[in-house]
């Protein structure tokens, strides 16, 4: 990656192409070459007294942007007296998010080789010291529009670079409620096995339509999750769903979090590494 612009007209910006917490994205153009981005537009002055994440973004993805062909690359930053700017490879394909909504849920088989190709990001971010913390597929992004188009990893706001020699942990509560694993709330100490736990509820999200811990109020979500409450029900939902999907969803929602397999070990799961057809149209 280049050093940061100082230029910002060298972009025009366009469209709106998702928001989050602290952020707008823009779809850009940069002016010279033509080429398209996305634009992370990044109010100052709402980030006051967090500026240090947005640091921290910027620092991680330049650890492991380029790394991986399924981790968003980010090409160039700049600021201006009120904003900071994340310029990154535009994905026109849209979030995981809309997908799932469109289609009600995966067929297992798609599903299996979306969670593989997901996993095999999480095991390449954990082997650089990196924890994610945010998965969720609002943070997955479509490189293209096409069916079987390359996943993204996107999001690294809330990412942390874990000290290996001193074995921190890290004790904020943060993240997105459903997504967010029981070692979080109980402030015990957390790390990767968040980043696992997480893959666990966006696999039971692909493959439902709906995710686990979903409850009438934050408290009882969160009790739930903590309990580690969920049931493969209605039963109708989980009618075409195989055994050892449900066991890799298990094994990922494990509560104790050193007993939750790694990256590495979901990987050599049975449903991840039977290898499936990817995306093969119905005959
Ligand atoms: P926040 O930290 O505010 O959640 P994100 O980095 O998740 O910000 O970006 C917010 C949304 O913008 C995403 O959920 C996605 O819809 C869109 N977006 C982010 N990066 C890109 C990208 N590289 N290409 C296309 N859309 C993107
Ligand atoms: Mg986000």
């Amino acid at each position: 990656m280049p050093a940061p612009s100082t230029v910002p007209c060298q972009y025009r910006t366009g469209k709106t192409l998702g928001s989050g917490t602290y952020a707008i994205v823009k779809e850009a153009i940069h002016v010279r070459t033509g080429e398209y981005f996305a634009c992370k537009v990044i109010n100052k002055k709402l980030m006051e007294g967090r500026e240090h994440m947005v640091r921290n973004e910027i620092a991680v993805l330049k650890k492991i942007s380029s790394g991986h062909t399924n981790i968003v690359t980010l090409r160039d930053y700049f600021e201006t007296a009120h904003n900071l700017y994340l310029c990154f490879d535009l994905c026109t394909g849209g979030e995981l998010f809309d997908r799932i909504c469109a289609k009600g849920n995966y067929y297992e088989a798609d599903a299996a080789s979306l969670v593989r190709t997901i996993m095999g990001s999480v095991q390449y971010i954990h082997s650089c010291g990196i924890v994610h913390r945010d998965l969720k597929p609002e943070n997955l992004l479509f490189r293209t529009k096409a069916e079987d188009a390359d996943i993204m990893i996107a999001d690294f706001g809330l990412s942390r670079v874990m000290d290996e020699n001193k074995h921190a942990l890290l004790t904020e509560i943060c993240g997105t409620p459903g997504y967010m694993a029981p070692e979080i709330f109980k402030k015990t100490g957390h790390g990767k096995p968040v980043d696992v736990w997480a893959m666990g509820v966006i696999a039971y999200f692909l493959l439902a339509g709906y995710t686990p811990f979903d409850r009438d109020s934050q408290q009882e979500e969160m009790e739930a999750i903590i309990a580690g409450d969920y049931k493969f029900e209605p039963a109708e939902y989980w009618a075409q769903v195989s055994d050892t999907a449900r066991d890799f969803v298990r094994e990922c929602l494990t509560i104790d979090p050193t007993n939750r397999p790694t990256a590495d070990e979901a990987l050599k799961h049975k449903w991840l590494s039977d290898i499936t057809p990817h995306f093969v149209a119905d005959p």
